[in-house]
C-alpha cells in the first residue's frame, strides 16, 4: 500500500465545529474477534482555524511516520497501520507467507 492509499484509508480530517478548525483523525485497527477487524476513529490533533491545506498535509505525513499508528514492515518493506502488524517488526501477511502463521 502506498502512502496514498494508507492516507485514503486510515486518515481523515473532520471539521471541528464551531471555531473553525480542523481535527485530524487516524483509524486504529483492533481485534475484538480474529478475522473480525474494527476500525474506530481517534483523534491526533488539532489544527485552528485557517491552517493551510499544506499545513494539515505535513501534519498527516507526520502522522504517517509515527510509529505509535504506522510501522514499516521489515521484510516486505510496506508501510502498515499498526493493527495490521504481527509484532513490532513484520506484518500479519509476512507473518503468514513467510512464517506460516495461521490467523
Ligand atoms: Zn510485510
Amino acid at each position: 500500500m502506498t502512502d496514498q492509499d494508507l492516507i485514503a484509508q486510515f486518515l481523515r480530517t473532520v471539521p471541528s465545529a464551531p471555531d473553525g478548525g480542523t481535527v485530524i483523525e487516524v483509524c486504529e485497527i483492533s481485534w475484538p474477534h480474529p478475522h473480525e477487524p474494527e476500525g474506530t476513529w481517534v483523534t491526533v490533533t488539532e489544527l485552528p482555524a485557517g491552517a493551510s491545506q499544506e499545513r494539515i498535509d505535513r501534519q498527516i505525513s507526520k502522522i504517517l511516520r509515527n510509529r505509535k499508528y504506522f510501522r514499516v514492515c521489515q521484510e516486505c518493506g510496506e508501510r502498515q497501520p499498526r493493527g495490521w502488524m504481527h509484532n513490532a517488526r513484520i506484518c500479519q501477511s509476512c507473518a503468514e507467507r513467510n512464517h506460516g502463521v495461521v490467523f
